[in-house]
């Protein structure tokens, strides 16, 4: 089944190129997430199921919480491909090829698979659908049109996926056809108990302590409407945390009522700056990421910094508080 508004065209030619290629690598950006894990092993395994030869390449390993989901020990780490392994190189998720972290890239036959706006068409083939919530509905919608039944495995990373990039159910970009096709999944044997255990309820005793620095330290803004995280190495030696530990922590202050937006910086040893940044409803921080490099989505975006935090702090909260005061015009009833 195909919604209506998919844009059918490329899906099919992505098919087409895929059922008459033989050898594939398959790759996402750089610090992958449940959505860029998700949507590689479930192209694997549909790959596999058509006899294919498949190879995953990643720039980062996969936080620890995402290992025993099956498959993981196939993702290979490195930041270069090597010309002439692949017929073609499927690359989920990424705007622009830079963001894989691999080198390499421009020689090879690309197809691009990405949900997110702004996505540089920079493939052979380009299938770009920022209706979707996660990349792994689009992967859904191919291996469906590749004819490759929903395996367990299939259905565990196309769940995966989903769950975690709409922020356990939480993003404006859930549609009928997320909960249709997490439906599906879980005929096809996801446990969604299970899932949401392993991914959200693993944390290790460093985690928990770093959840505790971390909300010691926030600060408010605009009239606490916008909560402000940051985190060095010293607060991860002190905690006994690791940079793993920080993902979704993000996520914590938007379950404050009044807190519409959050921004987490992370300082980096080698003195770059990762800002990520959350919101509710029609908030858009995609326009802040935008503005300063970045990119995402309207409830889930970031960027980099490099140089000190301190010269561009005032900036990005100023604009953060810009998108709160125009998302809160149009907020639901
Ligand atoms: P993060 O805060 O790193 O979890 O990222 C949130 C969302 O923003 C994800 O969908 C990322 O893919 C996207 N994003 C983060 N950093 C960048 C960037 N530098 N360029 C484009 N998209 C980004
Ligand atoms: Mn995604």
């Amino acid at each position: 089944m195909t919604a209506p508004n998919r844009k059918s065209d490329p899906l099919q030619q992505i098919r087409d190129q895929i059922l008459e290629r033989r050898r594939f690598l398959i790759t996402s950006h750089a610090r992958p997430d449940g959505d860029s894990i998700g949507s590689q092993l479930a192209m694997a395994f549909a790959l596999d199921a058509l006899g294919k030869e498949v190879r995953i390449v990643n720039a980062d390993p996969a936080p620890d919480h995402y290992q025993e989901f099956p498959g993981m020990e196939r993702i290979e780490i490195a930041t270069r491909v090597e010309p002439m392994t692949a017929d073609a190189v499927i690359v989920m998720e990424c705007s622009e090829p830079g963001r894989t972290g691999l080198a390499g890239l421009e020689r090879e036959y690309l197809i691009n698979i990405d949900h997110h706006a702004g996505n540089q068409l920079y493939g052979a083939l380009n299938w770009h659908d920022d209706s979707a919530a996660a990349c792994g509905e689009m992967v859904f919608d191919l291996i469906q049109a590749l004819g490759v039944p929903l395996t367990p495995e299939i259905a565990t990373h196309i769940y995966l996926a989903i769950l975690t990039d709409t922020g356990s159910f939480h993003h404006s970009n859930i549609t009928p056809r997320t909960f249709d096709i997490c439906r599906q999944c879980v005929e096809a044997g996801v446990t969604p108990a299970v899932m949401a255990r392993r991914v959200f309820d693993s944390n290790s005793f460093g985690k928990l302590k770093l959840i505790g620095a971390l909300l010691d330290d926030m600060e408010l803004a605009d009239e606490g409407r916008l909560a402000v995280l940051h985190l060095d190495d010293q607060m991860l030696a002190a905690t006994g945390s690791t940079h793993n530990d920080t993902e979704g922590l993000i996520n914590l202050p938007l379950t404050a009522r009044e807190i519409q937006a959050v921004v987490f910086f992370k300082v980096t040893q080698n003195g770059q700056v990762r800002v990520s940044m959350r919101s509710k409803y029609d908030v858009d921080v995609r326009r802040v990421a935008n503005e300063f490099g970045g990119g995402g989505h309207k409830n889930a975006a970031g960027f980099t910094v490099n140089g000190p935090l301190m010269d561009v702090r005032a900036g990005i909260v100023r604009r953060l508080v810009g998108a709160i005061a125009e998302g809160l015009e149009t907020r639901p009833a």
